[in-house]
């Protein structure tokens, strides 16, 4: 028998299903030999960074012969300004995947469990499973709910045990687009034991207008066991950059400290974040754009009689009432790159991220012709 190396590699991590990225346009191109393409397909900010992030990346360029600052001293005071928390709160990710991993290494061990709802983000289950520990995973909402396919917090309340150290909640989730609202994620939080930590991922809240959202990073003070993520990868435009963070009792950001590596953070990123933060300016314009964005598709969509879901991000879930990976396929030769959703079990169901109005447009046109292609 020849050596197999898969042999090697620890059992909870051949059990993983590798995460599956958005289609790269340089990768679409490259395939189908086509060129000007445009990809509405991992939630990016189409208009990018804003100014004065652009002009921090040119300046932090200069310095990039020697290591980043491994404590990111600036953009945490910045960021302490902004949240009006203490330094030693803040942890700064790699994007806030990294922080999510962090939050898995520190807290999980074969013996313990996480919980997070159907169709929550997907690099949830990647995290628990490496560690070994045991995910337990709540049925979400009904399809025909009125938060359809949302996170069903009695549900995940149900299964949480003295063994669970993490449970998560997308606030909004991604790729449903739906919430939870304030009062029912204050009541879960406060129902859960203090052994239990609750990650409330928050990387669409600048989106978000529903009057009943939180945002439960003003929640802090109250509950110790709460770790609120956000990342600048979606509103800010920086998701190329890789930088994200956690805001936790310090005693947690302490441990997440331990398992982070020295460097997670790149110049250049906590650079441009620090600028970002004092442009808000741009993400206001950003949201508004979205706004506009998400009305123009949602009149679109009905035109096609398409089903989608209710947002609170810069992306929709659409239900094509068939299998979606040919009308993807279809679209892709347009040139347009869409996600489709299969993998989260929903393989009806694309995730389209709102766009430009030239790019909206061009991907209504491309649905269109998908549709009619059969
Ligand atoms: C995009 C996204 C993130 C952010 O990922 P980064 O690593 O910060 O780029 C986190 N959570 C959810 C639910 C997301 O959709």
């Amino acid at each position: 028998m020849p050596f197999d190396p898969k042999s090697l590699v620890a059992l909870p991590v051949r059990g993983i299903a590798p995460y599956v990225p958005g289609k790269p346009i340089e990768e679409l191109e490259r395939e189908y030999g086509i060129s000007g393409s445009i990809k509405l397909a991992s939630n990016e900010n189409p208009f990018g960074p804003g100014p004065l992030a652009r002009a921090a990346i040119a300046n932090a360029a200069a310095q990039i012969g020697f290591y980043p600052d491994g404590n990111g001293y600036a953009l945490k005071r910045a960021l302490a300004a902004k949240h009006g928390c203490a330094l030693d709160c803040i942890t700064l990710g790699n994007g806030s995947n990294d922080v999510l991993v962090m939050l898995a290494e520190a807290f999980l061990t074969q013996s313990t469990e996480a919980v997070y709802s159907q169709y929550a983000f997907a690099v949830y289950p990647i995290a628990v499973q490496a560690t070994g520990a045991t995910a337990r995973v709540a049925k979400a909402l009904s399809e025909t709910d009125a938060m359809p396919l949302g996170h069903d917090l009695s549900a995940m309340a149900a299964l949480v045990s003295e063994r669970t150290r993490l449970v998560f909640v997308a606030n909004p989730n991604n790729p449903t687009g739906t919430f939870v609202r304030e009062g029912s994620l204050r009541d879960f939080i406060s129902s859960l034991p203090k052994t239990t930590l609750i990650v409330v991922d928050e990387a669409y809240i600048e989106y978000a207008d529903d009057p009943e959202f939180p945002d439960a990073s003003g929640w802090l003070d109250e509950f110790s066991n709460l770790v609120v993520t956000r990342t600048f990868s979606k509103a800010y435009g920086l998701a190329g950059l890789r930088v994200g963070y956690a805001l936790s009792h310090p005693v947690i950001a302490d441990a997440l400290n331990r398992v982070r590596q020295a460097f997670n953070v790149n110049t250049i990123a906590l650079g441009a974040a620090e600028a970002a933060l004092k442009d808000q300016e741009h993400v206001t314009r950003s949201v508004a754009a979205n706004r506009e964005a998400l009305a123009y598709i949602r009149a679109g969509l009905d035109k096609l009689g398409l089903r989608y879901f209710p947002t609170q991000g810069n992306f929709l879930l659409v239900d094509c009432a068939r299998p979606a990976l040919p009308i993807y396929d279809a679209m892709l030769r347009s040139g347009v790159i869409v996600r489709p959703v299969g993998g989260y079990g929903l393989p009806n169901h694309l995730r389209i991220t709102l766009g430009t109005p030239a790019q909206n447009q061009r991907m209504l046109a491309a649905l269109e012709q998908a549709l009619v292609l059969r």
